[in-house]
């Protein structure tokens, strides 16, 4: 597959490239409301570099930045975080927006948002999430790399359903510096874009120590490649037909392409929707208390009234989602009841990763993205919370243990693309983006659209 950045870099721009982009994408943002924040002001700058785009949880200085929340409403960094910071400071890229997501992260489908972001590839269909906004924008452009962020899986998952490459680190390759936290022992930012060398391009312009996050710390980043790769029994039994088949398919290409598959039974991999949601629910919980109206989060100015009161009235401006999550999160955290969910979900933790481990250090572990096919949004919205958390079966066990993880689209059902998820070892992140190069060769994606094409 080609890199759009490098080809981008070869193009003669025309001197109002960014006035046109800018343009057409105000008019696709009407349609598929990919972005939060259009940044116009690149108008007119024909030297400037591949437009790329953040997530609206990662701070950009000067430009509104919500996390997807009307909490959030009006509030402007006065900082970058490190990795706009970085992209910056390379000369090679220019901001081009801020995209939609769910709300602080809360969701698989994009749809726990003021307004929901569309897919790329049918406007009728979910874009996915959390990362909704960063996958349909990617889907869309011709020359675009977003930055995006995954606590559970909201990188993974929008690139698999608008047929993008979705490249989750290992945890703590990335500083989290100037990102608005979800989960702070979870969340990871990542790239999606159109190639496997995009997401490799931007991962090393951004990634490493940084003084401002002290759980930056992984050393070097490896690329010993595996031949094997692993399907967990216990998890692709839990797939709809429909993304069986193709799944299937899959599996006998990479053997036609000289790769050992094997199937395992590890049935704790199937465990870790429950342990995930409480230390996800858990944190977040913590994180949200210091949007009280106070000195976060938007303001009343009601100031005389009662503390409860005013806490109440400035907490309405949360999300359904939202709110779940705060009640939930801080109810396990509650004394009488801590050992019995947060302590567990630790220990569990603990155990998933440790199995993990041992079938990383052979190999990969290779599954579905999403256990079904892309869902209308009608139907998605008509899911419980507990159904939604339970499409995140394949996302949530890397997630969990920091493992680094690539979705890739390798087939299109009805007209609408499927992803695969491939997982390594800690650090190992080069050999996931190494074998979606390679997958690259053989298989051409479809992408939904090619606006700002030169
Ligand atoms: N769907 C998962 C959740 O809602 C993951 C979201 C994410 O990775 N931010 O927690």
């Amino acid at each position: 597959m080609t890199s759009s950045i490098r080809e981008f870099a070869s193009k003669k721009k025309p001197g109002d490239y960014y006035q046109r982009l800018a343009a057409e994408v105000e008019e696709l943002n009407k349609e598929y409301h990919a972005f939060t924040t259009i940044n116009a002001s690149q108008k007119g700058k024909a030297g400037a570099g591949v437009p790329f785009s953040s997530k609206a949880n990662i701070c950009v200085k000067g430009f509104e930045t919500t996390a997807g929340s009307k909490m959030l409403r009006g509030y402007v960094p006065p900082f970058n975080a490190t990795v706009i910071e970085r992209m910056l400071a390379s000369g090679e890229y220019s901001f081009l927006g801020e995209t939609n997501m769910d709300e602080f992260g809360f969701g698989t489908f994009g749809l726990n948002t003021e307004v929901p972001a569309r897919n790329a590839f049918d406007k009728a269909y979910v874009a996915g999430g959390s990362s909704g906004g960063a996958a349909a924008a990617t889907a869309l452009l011709k020359y675009h790399v977003a930055l995006a962020e995954s606590t559970g899986g909201s990188i993974a998952t929008p690139a698999a359903l608008n047929g993008v490459v979705g490249f989750t680190p290992t945890y703590g390759a990335v500083s989290r510096y100037g990102l608005i936290d979800y989960a702070n022992s979870l969340d990871k930012i990542g790239v999606i874009s159109r190639s496997a060398a995009d997401a490799r391009t931007v991962f090393d312009l951004v990634r490493g120590a940084d003084s401002y996050d002290t759980t930056c710390v992984v050393g070097k980043i490896r690329d010993e490649k595996k031949e094997r790769f692993y399907v967990v029994k216990e998890l692709l039994e839990a797939a709809e037909a429909p993304v069986k088949r193709p799944f299937e398919k899959l599996v006998s290409k990479l053997e036609s392409m000289g790769r050992k598959v094997e199937r395992i039974s590890l049935g704790i991999l199937a465990e870790a929707i429950e342990p995930y949601y409480i230390i996800a629910m858990a944190e977040a919980s913590t994180n949200l208390a210091k949007y009280n109206g106070y000195k976060y989060g938007l303001q009343y100015g009601e100031l005389y009234k009662r503390y409860d009161e005013f806490f109440t009235s400035a907490r309405e401006n949360f999300g359904t989602e939202a709110k779940r999550r705060i009640i939930l999160g801080t109810f396990i955290r509650g004394e009488s009841v801590r050992d019995r969910y947060y302590t567990k979900a630790l220990v569990l933790r603990r155990m998933l990763i440790e199995s993990m481990q041992k079938v990383l250090e052979k190999g990969f572990l290779l599954s579905p993205t999403i256990p079904i096919l892309t869902p209308k949004i009608s139907d998605a919205s008509r899911l419980t919370p507990v159904q939604n958390y339970a499409m995140d079966l394949y996302t949530i066990p890397p997630n969990l243990g920091g493992f680094p993880h690539i979705s890739f689209p390798y087939d299109y059902v009805n007209g609408m693309p499927v992803g695969a998820q491939l997982v390594a070892a800690q650090a190992n992140d080069y050999s996931l983006l190494g074998f979606v190069d390679e997958w690259e060769k053989g298989f051409a994606y479809r992408f939904a659209g090619n606006v700002g094409d030169i």
